[in-house]
């Protein structure tokens, strides 16, 4: 504390919007040693300036509670960052300039990697490998589309891979084949690892420069804290966390969610626990674990009750896929909550969410209430029996709202094959709140933007934003009974996440003591009309005090 207990930054005449319980508003906030040290009005935090206090005039700005994402793949999309990155590009033309460019400079690479694909682009979803092999025919090409649940190969990669006509399709993939029956170049969920085994892992310095290239990003859009889904597996990162916060590089508040091993059992659980004893550095802490049990409703991968439709809406015989034998998750949740680890689920069509909560019931049969928070991301199909059990079994709906709105991806390759009354069971938020769950949400970038502001701007619209890279052809609000207000959906990005991630007695909040994580926006959410959420813009992003992004025009 300084000698005279002044501050070291003030702000003031700023709209300040606390959320705290009774989601009280204020003009000033004071910041000291990294802590919140008062908030009221600009009188109030008058006689904390000093002679050594920054002063900040937010000219009506807001000021929030920094925004955590609760579902996000950090060092994964800040790698891809720095590959052939396709996120941002809208159609083929794009695709293929990009791929092309990027071949072009990187002459030494063994492999063209990256992703970013949108299914869309392509008839049935499946882009065809003569695409890539026609911009590159002699080295090997994998690009996972943007829920990387999907691979786009070439010959190249297939014949590295030894994938023909005759190789049969792995139990927990598919290997998309062309009319006369050859493999076409899409490659679905586990059937991707017969390419990607091949392909060079990024090395242990990569991934750190891919989680701080990550972080910058998430910075400039004002998260100061997030669960990272997957750690392990696919994604070895438990060692870059460990370097990176052992550095105090880590600026960001870092839940890990470990890696559960699908093709593996309760035996894995003491490496669970030595990777959490090892995993607890700087802000970082290895402490949930998740468990992806479904795939997505796209590649009809996600785990229905009912099975999907055929084009012509006539039933087929396909359920999805459980990855996870439904006795063998109550087993494991039940063993997971005894040992105090939380449980983060990919838990995507109902069947999946109810085999998740038939696993949380498990746990709290066994092991009766506890304070781990697990929680079920996704949730894109709930049946309505299901809605009231996340309060009863205090199980926490993790939303990912940028997918709740008419585009392509869900009226030409979901609806039609989810059926009625199915498709209108999706992304039920605002049932979920008025059945008493708590909600987080979260953007599971790369997937989707990790802007929290444009998150936002769906849940509360459920409407894609006016320049979202997807194509939409519908701009009619979808399910419009599922929106949520601006103050739940505020809540959900802060003190919802900061609850999921155990962290809301420290942050989540704009209340005295707790760190100071903050956000500024430019302009007040409120005073606005809420079609225009998504053109609000980050200025300012501090984390205990300290500047981890600034716009070019802030004091
Ligand atoms: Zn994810």
């Amino acid at each position: 504390m300084s000698a005279n207990g002044s501050a070291d930054l003030v702000f003031v005449n700023g709209a300040v919007y606390t959320v705290d319980a009774a989601r009280r508003w204020a003009q000033a906030v004071a910041v000291r040693d990294g802590r919140i040290a008062a908030v009221g009005t600009d009188a109030d935090v008058e006689e904390l300036v000093g002679s050594k206090t920054e002063v900040i005039d937010l000219g009506g700005k807001m000021l929030l509670p920094g925004f955590q994402d609760a579902h996000v793949h950090p060092p994964a999309s800040g790698v891809d960052m720095l590959l052939c990155d396709l996120h941002d590009a809208v159609g083929l033309d794009d695709y293929r300039g990009l791929i092309r460019e990027y071949a072009e400079t990187h002459p030494d690479a063994e492999w063209i990697l990256g992703g970013g694909w949108a299914m869309d682009v392509f008839p049935g979803g499946t882009p065809t490998k003569d695409l890539l092999d026609d911009i590159v025919p002699d080295r090997p090409v994998y690009l996972p589309n943007r829920d990387g649940h999907s691979g786009w190969v070439n010959s190249k990669a297939l014949k590295i891979a030894g994938i023909t006509r005759d190789t049969p399709h792995p139990r927990d993939g598919r290997i998309e084949l062309d009319e006369l029956g050859e493999p076409s170049g899409t490659l679905h969920e586990g059937a991707q690892s017969l390419v990607s085994d091949h392909a060079p892992e990024p090395t242990n310095e990569e991934w750190e420069q891919g989680l701080l290239t990550a972080q910058t990003y998430l910075h400039s859009l004002g998260i100061t804290a997030w669960q990272d889904a997957i750690v392990g597996g696919s994604y070895p990162t438990l060692d870059a966390y460990i370097a990176v916060a052992g550095r105090d590089e880590l600026t960001a508040r870092v839940i890990g969610a470990l890696w559960w091993d699908r093709h593996r059992g309760l035996e894995q659980i003491p490496e669970l626990l030595e990777s959490r004893a090892r995993g607890i550095v700087g802000r970082f802490s290895a402490t949930s674990v998740k468990i992806m049990i479904d795939g997505v409703c796209e590649n009809f991968t996600a785990a229905v009750l009912d099975p999907y439709l055929d084009a012509h809406g006539h039933p087929t015989d396909n359920q999805g896929i459980s990855f996870v034998d439904p006795e063998v998750l109550k087993q494991a949740v039940t063993r997971l909550d005894a040992e105090g680890f939380q449980v983060h689920y990919h838990s995507l069509a109902e069947r999946a969410v109810r085999e998740a909560l038939d696993a949380v019931e498990a746990a709290r049969q066994a092991n009766g209430p506890s304070d781990h928070r697990h929680h079920l991301a996704h949730i894109q199909v709930v049946h309505p029996e299901d809605i009231p059990r996340f309060r009863e079994l205090d199980a926490v709906a993790n939303a990912q709202p940028l997918w709740a709105a008419h585009e392509s991806q869900m009226d030409d390759l979901t609806i039609p094959f989810l059926g009625e009354p199915r498709w209108t069971w999706q992304y039920p938020f605002e049932s979920l709140v008025r059945a008493g769950a708590v909600l987080a949400m979260g953007s599971d970038w790369s997937v989707s933007s990790p802007d929290p502001l444009q998150e936002i701007h769906v849940a509360v619209n459920r409407v894609m934003p006016e320049d979202y890279p997807h194509r939409v052809d519908s701009r009619d609000v979808f399910l419009p009974d599922e929106r949520i207000d601006l103050t739940t959906a505020i809540a959900a990005f802060t003190m919802g996440s900061a609850y999921v991630n155990h962290l809301d007695e420290v942050t989540g909040s704009v209340e005295v003591g707790k760190y100071a994580d903050l956000v500024v926006v430019d302009r007040n959410l409120f005073a606005y009309p809420q079609s225009e959420i998504s053109r609000a813009k980050v200025v300012l992003t501090l984390v205990e005090g300290e500047r981890v992004f600034a716009a070019d025009d802030i004091g």
